[in-house]
């Protein structure tokens, strides 16, 4: 799919389903990818006030503001969304916020600039809960076991509405590779995985 095709399928997407904050999240990508930094600013705005804990979106939000030359507004973008990857514990996101912020010449707290240790016991990485989580995994794969180890019921379950939709708005073939790429790329990303 090619980056207009992308930003096509992710409109509809968010029109249909105006509440998904994911959806509005990949449209923003889309339009960085693309170099529309002013609406992917929206679209990413958009995601986070739908879902204030999606770490990415700071990141990839502070990158438009950059672009757009709004360096303040974007720095408060990036420092909420360090404390936001450092309390959920996203380590990708806040490894990236921090580099970005240093180049930036911010200075970041230790606290933030470093993994929070995980305390013992299971906590669900999409929504923080200690339980329950899966009894068994539900894929047969690797993945299948990450989700388990990682994500709890009630999580998984609402993925399995959530995928259906997904199948759907953005029209996939999972039956092609190509669909069952994008579908498997939104699925983490929906259940925050790594
Ligand atoms: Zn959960």
């Amino acid at each position: 799919m090619d980056v207009h095709e992308r930003i096509e399928r992710f409109r509809q997407m968010v029109e249909a389903d105006p509440e998904n904050d994911l959806g509005h999240f990949s449209l923003g990508r889309a339009l960085m990818d693309a170099e529309r930094y002013d609406e992917a600013a929206g679209a990413l705005r958009r995601a986070i006030e739908l879902n204030p804990r999606l770490s990415k979106a700071y990141y990839l939000l502070g990158q438009a503001l950059l672009r757009l030359d709004r360096r303040d507004e974007a720095i408060q973008t990036l420092e909420r969304g360090l404390q936001v990857a450092a309390e959920r514990g996203d380590e990708g996101p806040r490894a990236e916020i921090a580099q970005l912020l240093g180049e930036l010449g911010v200075e970041v707290s230790q606290a933030e600039a470093t993994a929070q240790p995980t305390s013992g016991g299971f906590r669900c990485r999409r929504c923080g809960a200690a339980g329950p989580q899966l009894e068994e995994p539900p894929l047969s794969d690797a993945l299948g076991q990450q989700i388990q180890q990682h994500i709890c019921t009630a999580c998984w379950q609402e993925w399995l509405a959530m995928g259906i939709k997904v199948i759907n708005e953005l029209r996939l073939d999972l039956s092609q590779r190509r669909g069952q790429e994008i579908f498997d790329q939104y699925m983490k990303e929906f259940l925050n995985l790594p």
